[in-house]
């Protein structure tokens, strides 16, 4: 017999009654197993499957329904399927979805200090993002954030270091900037704005037809294996390096909070292993695919494969510190996720500098 509820919202888990209501004995002995059951929604920023950011999303949903034997079932909905794509925090956070998977950047204009947790310009990488948020506390002020909209966020899942993007035409001087028209989300579009382009924000899936229209000049999605997907080298033909916006971007799975209190423990912590599960598969994922992809890209597509001039980074550098140092000015929570990124940054550049680094240059 199947004994599915339909548990809508947050504070409803009436469990003994439906099974009640369905003829089914309720588990009065001590020590029996929980027999509650919530089936949760999560909207997603992506498109149903797309390689890495929405198959991440799939696979959270999955590891918690299998993690939890089906007592928390999740199920997904690509951008534009329950909620646009730049709604998920609001659908989240008003309850229309338990949970939603996206990226914390798109929500800068609800909150300043939003971007620190996904990407900062020249900020920390995926492995620097992970010691930040989970050891260097940084997911605490994340919460902080997160709690005047009743959300609960959670780390889950980051591409690594992404590409500068695909340009229409070759970017050969700083100059070659101005008035480009191009996609760029979060601190990174304010950065390009500053030397003298028009960043514009789209969801992923509108990317390609803009491009290819004429309707952006450039764009950056993500890396290789996403932009391979979205079919971006046949709008652009120009693909440059490094991704200076998003070093490390980490995803979000971020949950209702009265959801998320609504489950009995050992559920809440299914939730939060699985992001963290997630997490880490995601960069795997692209650690793996990239490479592959690029030499598709190069190879059979013809790509041109470019690092951005010497006198651009060092524009978009010094912009990104003005950007950074007058959003922290702003906000008082941004000021304390500026300065604590940074002093994390310092450390791990440090760092970095005798381990990471020092051992790429010996790979030769
Ligand atoms: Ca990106």
């Amino acid at each position: 017999m199947k004994r599915r509820e339909l548990l809508r919202g947050a504070g409803v888990a009436a469990v003994a009654t439906g099974l009640a209501a369905c003829g089914a004995k309720p588990a009065g002995e001590a020590g029996a197993a929980p027999t509650e059951k919530f089936v949760w929604k999560m909207v997603t920023s992506w498109p149903t499957n797309f390689p890495g950011l929405g198959t991440g999303a799939a696979r959270l949903a999955e590891m918690i329904t299998a993690t939890s034997g089906g007592r928390l079932t999740v199920k997904v909905y690509g951008a534009g399927e329950l909620v646009p794509a730049f709604e998920v925090f609001d659908a989240v956070s008003r309850g229309t979805a338990e949970m939603g998977h996206s990226a914390s950047y798109y929500w800068k204009g609800k909150a300043a200090a939003a971007p620190f947790f996904c990407a900062v310009p020249f900020g920390l990488n995926a492995q620097e993002m992970n010691g930040w948020l989970y050891e260097g506390g940084g997911l605490e002020l994340w919460r902080e954030l997160y709690a005047p909209f009743g959300l609960v966020p959670f780390p889950a899942g980051n591409t690594g270091v992404q590409m500068a993007g695909w340009f229409r035409k070759p970017l050969a001087a700083l100059a070659d900037l101005q008035g480009l028209k191009m996609r760029i989300p979060g601190l990174g579009g304010e950065v390009m704005a500053r030397v003298g382009a028009t960043p514009v924000n789209l969801p992923g899936a509108e990317i390609f037809s803009s491009l290819q229209s004429g309707a952006i000049d450039a764009a950056e999605w993500v890396g290789p294996y996403n932009d391979l997907a979205f079919g971006l080298h046949r709008a652009a033909k120009y693909c440059y390096y490094p991704g200076w916006q998003e070093p490390g971007p980490t995803l979000e799975c971020m949950v209702n909070q009265a959801a998320y209190e609504t489950l009995p423990p050992d559920l809440r912590e299914i939730v939060a292993l699985c992001c963290r599960a997630v997490n880490d598969a995601m960069l795997a994922e692209y650690t793996a695919r990239n490479q592959q992809a690029l030499d598709v890209l190069v190879r059979e597509h013809g790509v041109e494969l470019r690092q951005l001039p010497d006198d651009v980074l060092l524009a978009l550098r010094r912009a990104s510190d003005k950007v950074l140092e007058e959003t922290a000015a702003a906000d008082p929570l941004a000021r304390r996720a500026l300065d604590s990124m940074q002093a994390f940054r310092a450390q791990a550049k440090a760092w970095h500098a005798v381990s990471e680094e020092a051992y790429y240059a010996t790979r030769g």
